[in-house]
């Protein structure tokens, strides 16, 4: 009784540690804070499984944790800013793969009874087993594993049947009451092969949207495990999971103008758009040139992208925005919702290299500045600044809300050549009259910009 009444205390420090530390995690500021408490609340329930009544197989239990623990560590460490969108899309997927394990040995065991319990761990074994089998699809994409763009005739019929027979078996399931191995087998075969074609199709420019409606999905199956296995912080977890993914998933299709069903039923296959692109001719500077339109401006507005990230140049761009500064011009950055592969990615760079707060603006508090800004310094970011978005109704990326670094008096892109961005297209800022290519990666420019600056002051 004691024993029960611990381990039913420690859930509920447990639940508040999670919900404290996702709204911690809602702001820069403290973000890590809240990373390192929602860590907390992992460790006590972790913890607190080895004091729960009946519990045993503690061997491997601690087995199982040192796997885990080991293969996590070394892969935190190890990851790339870049890869981070991957590395979510695997773990995301373990935490289904998880839920829809829990599942098929309740039913295995015969340890699931009554209508609500088998519907629960049914629906929580189809979401978990889809998660799982597309987060690992996701990942082998973003990976550069797969090709990227698989798609089958008549793809959105065969999603459909084979949605509807898999549903149809998790029924069959729910009213047996007690399901025989080969229904239990076909129901997570179905389910598995579910989550791989409805992933197949969807292409590298949509896949983290996927990734984060997957984690919804995710969270959504361990709650259901967690009520089956009568484990608050389970349900607790999975439902803050559940709600936090829908809410990005969400926030991220509305940054990119496409509705979710768009996303999952009419993907963008990454390749570039047929028909005419932009006229006229890119015009080239020099890092000299950009460095003293920069120095002897008033006001810069600095767009970073996914080059930035790549080129690992947040260093430099922030040392070059103090020299600015010190040189009297106002500097600040501008930063699109889905610039960079994962919501905050840009922020999250610019906070690592010391960029305060302050000086990071969002899309709507900063656009209408652009027309004021002596330069836009555009930093290896191409579709969301890329004007057909408000213009071109053919385009893949038209509707998008972009950054108007265009109304810039001069813009400088810095960017290695004349690849595209995500969405494969051409971009039209570049053949803009006020629009200058400064080519190089992003790091070996912006040193050279910073040796201009210093030799101008
Ligand atoms: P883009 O992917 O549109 O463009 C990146 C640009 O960076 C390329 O044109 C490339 O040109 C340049 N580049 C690459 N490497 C370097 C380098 N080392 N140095 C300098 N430049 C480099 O990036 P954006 O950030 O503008 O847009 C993000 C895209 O990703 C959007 O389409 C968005 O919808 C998509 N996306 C983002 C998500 C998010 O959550 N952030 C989620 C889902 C999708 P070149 O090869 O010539 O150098």
């Amino acid at each position: 009784m004691t024993a029960k009444l611990l381990v039913d205390a420690s859930y509920f420090v447990v639940a508040v540690l999670f919900i404290l530390g996702l709204k911690a995690m809602a702001s820069p500021v403290t973000a890590r804070k809240g990373i390192v408490w929602a860590g907390i609340g992992m460790v006590v329930a972790t913890l607190v499984t080895f004091f729960t009544p009946g519990m045993q197989n503690f061997g491997l239990i601690i087995l199982a944790i040192a796997i885990g623990g080991v293969a996590a560590w070394w892969s935190g460490k190890v990851v790339k800013m870049t890869d981070m969108p991957q590395m979510v899309a695997i773990y995301n997927g373990m935490g289904g793969g998880a839920a829809a394990a829990i599942a098929a040995l309740e039913f295995a065991r015969g340890g699931v009874h009554g209508v609500v319990f088998t519907t629960l761990a049914t629906l929580g074994a189809l979401i978990g087993a889809v998660s799982f089998s597309g987060s690992c699809v996701a990942f082998a994409k973003l990976q550069g594993l797969m090709n990227k763009a698989w798609r089958l005739p008549a793809q959105n019929a065969v999603n459909i049947v084979l949605a509807l027979v898999t549903i149809l078996v998790g029924v069959g399931i729910v009213v047996s009451g007690d399901p025989t191995p080969t229904q239990i087998i076909t129901f997570f075969v179905l389910s598995l092969v579910l989550g791989v074609i409805i992933t197949l199709p969807i292409g590298g420019a949509d896949m983290p949207v996927v990734i984060s409606l997957f984690n919804a999905f995710t969270g959504l199956a361990v709650g259901f495990e967690g009520y089956v296995l009568g484990i608050p912080a389970l349900i607790i977890a999975g439902i803050v999971v559940g709600a936090a993914g829908t809410l990005l998933t969400q926030l991220m299709a509305k940054a990119m103008n496409r509705p979710i069903t768009n996303i999952l039923f009419s993907p963008i296959t990454g390749e570039a758009q047929a028909g005419s692109g932009p006229t006229g001719t890119m015009k080239e500077c020099s890092a000299m040139d950009a460095a003293s339109m920069m120095r002897y401006a008033q006001k810069v507005i600095i767009v970073p992208g996914y080059g930035m990230a790549v080129a690992g140049a947040q260093h430099k761009v922030y040392e070059m925005t103090k020299l600015l500064e010190e040189a009297g011009v106002e500097v600040k950055f501008a930063i699109h919702p889905v610039a960079g592969r994962m919501p905050g990615h840009m922020n999250v760079l610019l906070a690592e290299a010391g960029v305060p707060y302050e000086q990071i603006f969002d899309l709507e508090e900063i656009n209408e500045e652009f027309s004021q800004a002596d330069v836009a310094l555009v930093i290896g970011a191409n579709d969301v600044v890329n004007p057909v978005a408000r213009t071109d109704k053919t385009s893949p990326i038209y509707g998008m809300p972009i950054l108007n670094a265009d109304k810039a008096q001069n813009v400088i892109v810095i960017k290695r050549g004349k690849g595209a961005g995500y969405s494969g297209i051409e971009n039209a800022l570049f053949f803009e009259e006020n629009c200058r290519l400064c080519y190089g990666s992003a790091q070996g420019v912006v040193s050279e910009m910073i040796g201009h600056v210093k030799s101008l002051s």
